[in-house]
């Protein structure tokens, strides 16, 4: 029960990295009556979903971590992804969350009525709640590439985030279709494994080298004795990140000219043949798509195992992939690391709003929410990372953390009674879209690259802004934005 005002009773689907964030946020507040329903059998998202060979977050870890529970406990500077699920884990335990969490249970359906959302879910199970929160994440759904031929593979075929570890890769002739940093991490962590690994290329990738120290000991043992330390280095690090997520959208900024010196020095300085320099070279600016740090993806396509294969593909056969020029290059294992439909978000789940408003139509041709948070006729129906808001290269957590603190605010307008029921305005709506998309034309993403950033228009879908106005923006909601009644 709630300890203030009017209870609210929430939902919030998923237990990902901002599900679970939410649940201890809401609780924070004093929103206690919460249940997360959970696709799966475990906590963590895209952490539990992918376990692709060399997962890691490029994300420093000591920022790339709720900041109500920062840890010193970190192995290195960027951790492997199956620590960072283990971190969450932890989180969702230490803080109560396991225990509201309907595991394998998917929500198929919300449907507003009298007031409430009425959830049904895959299981046939039925749940009310005044207020709904999804937390479906971004990089979701995978996207299959349109190959012709894949069905007709002969060998193992898989997507990058339905890694199958019962094919073996030791002395295999592995392909993989892609070069984002998924592919690269793969590519790294296996090439000393396989027999031959073939890396199908559409588009060269700027690639920017950190190196991945180990924490010592010490180094740990100093950050457990001083947790204001602990606090500091998470600050430094969300400060430098700002810098790099404020500059990023503005394609003559210092910092972007930084970049593309950084990744071209990287190029020039660590590709010593120069056919395979060219072939890696990309042909748009550094930081147009989001931009694939790796300190060794050169030193791992340069390995006489290696072959970079930059011919277009024409078609998968029974053999492997054969490339435009009839060449067939003969594969054990097909992995397609080609990406996510990122514009899926919730769907395929039905979400009908206030009289009848359909999601899915709201959502035609493409998703759009208010601030990210809100969509005109959904009453009480909030997202963290939806639509439109910050992505990058930076810690998604800081976004979801934000979004939270502002819906809760919203929540609180519903406990003190003022209304039963809120979101955003039309008017709200089109006025941000309007500024968005304004904003969007002049940012880096949209210089001529092709990315998961932009949207069917390939005008970029993300918030256009500096992180620094994402931060006010979330401070606290502008009353006259939101339908209250
Ligand atoms: P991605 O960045 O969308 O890359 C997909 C790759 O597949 C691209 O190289 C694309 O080529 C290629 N591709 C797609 N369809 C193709 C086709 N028909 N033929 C040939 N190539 C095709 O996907 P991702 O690498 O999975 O990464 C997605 C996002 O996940 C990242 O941008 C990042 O935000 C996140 N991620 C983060 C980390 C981390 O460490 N934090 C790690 C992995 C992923 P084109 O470039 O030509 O389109």
């Amino acid at each position: 029960m709630d300890t203030e005002g009017r209870p609210v009773r929430c939902a919030v689907i998923g237990a990902g990295m901002a599900g679970i964030l939410a649940a201890i946020q809401l609780a924070g507040a004093g929103i206690t009556d919460v249940t997360l329903f959970e696709k799966s059998d475990g906590v963590g998202g895209t952490w539990r979903e992918n376990t692709y060979p060399g997962l890691a977050c490029d994300v420093p870890s000591h920022l790339y971590a709720y900041s109500f529970a920062l840890t010193p406990e970190w192995s290195h500077r960027y951790a492997p992804g199956p620590e960072i699920r283990a971190y969450l884990e932890d989180v969702a335990r230490r803080h109560g969350v396991l225990d509201r969490i309907r595991f394998g249970d998917a929500v198929t359906e919300c449907i507003f009525a009298d007031g409430r959302w009425h959830l049904g879910t895959e299981a046939g199970h039925r749940d009310e709640a005044d207020v709904v929160l999804a937390a479906t994440g971004v990089l979701h759904h995978p996207r299959a590439p349109d190959i012709a031929g894949l069905d007709s593979f002969g060998g193992s075929l898989f997507h990058s985030a339905r890694w199958d570890h019962d094919v073996p890769l030791d002395g295999a002739r592995v392909g993989i279709v892609g070069t984002g940093s998924t592919a690269v991490q793969i590519v790294s962590s296996i090439v000393g494994r396989v027999r031959r690994l073939s890396l199908f290329q559409r588009t060269a990738q700027w690639i920017m080298p950190q190196e991945n120290p180990a924490y010592t000991d010490v180094e740990r043992d100093a950050l457990r004795d001083d947790p204001e330390r602990l606090a500091a280095t998470h600050q430094e690090l969300s400060d430098l990140f700002d810098l790099f997520a404020n500059a990023v959208v503005d394609p003559d900024s210092p910092e972007i000219a930084w970049v593309e010196k950084a990744c071209l020095e990287n190029l020039e300085k660590n590709v010593h043949d120069p056919e395979l320099r060219e072939k890696l070279r990309p042909d748009y600016r550094a930081a147009c798509k989001r931009l694939v740090i790796s300190p060794d993806f050169y030193s791992a396509i340069q390995n006489p195992r290696a072959d970079l294969v930059t011919e277009a593909i024409d078609r998968v056969v029974p053999d492997g992939v054969r490339t435009v020029d009839g060449t067939v290059h003969p594969l054990d294992v097909l992995v397609l690391a080609t990406g996510f439909q990122v514009d899926s978000f919730m769907r395929p789940m039905r979400i009908v709003g206030s009289d009848g408003a359909d999601l899915a139509r709201a959502w035609d041709p493409r998703p759009t929410a208010y601030l990210s948070v809100s969509v005109p006729d959904f009453p009480n129906f909030f997202m963290l990372n939806g639509p439109n808001g910050p992505i990058g290269n930076f810690s998604l957590i800081e976004v979801a953390e934000l979004q939270c603190r502002y819906i809760i605010q919203l929540i609180d307008r519903i406990r003190r009674g003022e209304c039963r029921t809120l979101c955003a305005t039309r008017v709200a709506l089109a006025h941000f879209e309007r500024e968005r998309e304004l904003a969007a034309r002049n940012t880096v993403w949209a210089t001529g690259c092709r990315s998961w950033y932009l949207d069917d228009r390939g005008i970029p879908a993300g918030w256009p802004w500096s992180f620094v106005r994402f931060r006010d923006a979330m401070r606290a909601p502008d009353p006259a934005a939101f339908v209250c009644r």
